[in-house]
């Protein structure tokens, strides 16, 4: 869905807490308020603070990744995965106001076996956080999680080709739980997960994300930017490696981790 703000009215209560009314308090400090209510939940953020969050995000899509493709600049992976770390952290800031009313926080899981398709640098990102994983015995239960399913894992996908509806929805009806889901039930590369984890935000019951019901996701204009930045950041490491993958095949096919 789309975002629209209402804004709050004069006389309502302010939402920053203070019990005055809106036209007697923040109004007069110049500052707004946007309201969204989905699913029975409203969410009212500071309208500047938000758009100021996302500029931010969009500036640095623009001037540190978009800029140097354009130029044809080459970048080590060392330094894109640096930059692949801003670009989630500016993104976290810029749905911070909506994510603090979605169920979808660390330790909800129960949309975790769709396809995700992963760029190389995103890769890179998870394969660093295993790589650092201190507990052996958890590594190698990935690795057997991973094994399992293998022959299921979709070939990838290249230049602007996605995976295709039927194939999304049939892979997630098998149900085949993400391999980086610990025993316990736990992502274990929260940190370092994909983008596509990151931008699926719904605010309905996270049941109903098991059965792919999840209502009122998070999508604003600017999401498909991200993407194509986040995919531009592969580029400038990989030029000719257009390539993307379901996360846990590049670790069948790219990385050494199958022994
Ligand atoms: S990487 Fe983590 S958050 Fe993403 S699908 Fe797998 S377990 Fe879920
Ligand atoms: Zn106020």
């Amino acid at each position: 869905m789309d975002i629209e703000a209402t804004v709050i009215a004069g006389q309502d209560i302010c939402p920053c807490g203070s019990g005055e009314k809106y036209g007697d308090c923040c109004l007069g400090q110049g500052i707004s308020y946007g309201l969204f209510e989905c699913e029975g939940k409203r969410v009212i953020f500071n309208v500047e603070e938000t758009n100021r969050a996302i500029e931010n995000l969009l500036r640095f899509l623009s001037d540190e990744i978009s800029a140097l493709y354009d130029d044809g600049e080459m970048l080590h992976i060392e330094k894109a995965t640096e930059k692949l770390g801003t670009v989630y952290e500016l993104l976290a800031k810029s749905v911070a106001p909506f994510a603090q009313n979605s169920p979808c926080q660390k330790g909800c899981t129960p949309c975790c076996h769709h396809i995700i398709e992963t760029t190389p640098v995103e890769a890179e990102m998870v394969r660093r956080s295993i790589e650092k994983h201190p507990d052996h015995s958890a590594m190698m239960s990935l690795v057997s999680r991973i094994k399992k399913n293998r022959q299921h894992y979709p070939p990838p996908v290249t230049g602007n080709r996605k995976y295709d509806n039927d194939l999304q929805a049939s892979y997630f009806e098998a149900h085949m739980p993400c391999p980086f889901l610990s025993e316990q039930g736990a992502c274990m590369i929260y940190e370092a997960r994909p983008l596509l984890c990151r931008m699926y935000m719904v605010f309905s019951d996270p049941e109903l994300c098991r059965i792919g019901d999840g209502m009122a996701t998070y999508e604003a204009d600017y999401c498909s930017q991200v993407y194509t930045g986040v995919q531009s950041l592969s580029l400038l490491v990989y030029r000719n490696l257009k390539h993307r993958r379901h996360l846990p095949d590049w670790f069948v096919n790219e990385f050494n981790l199958m022994g």
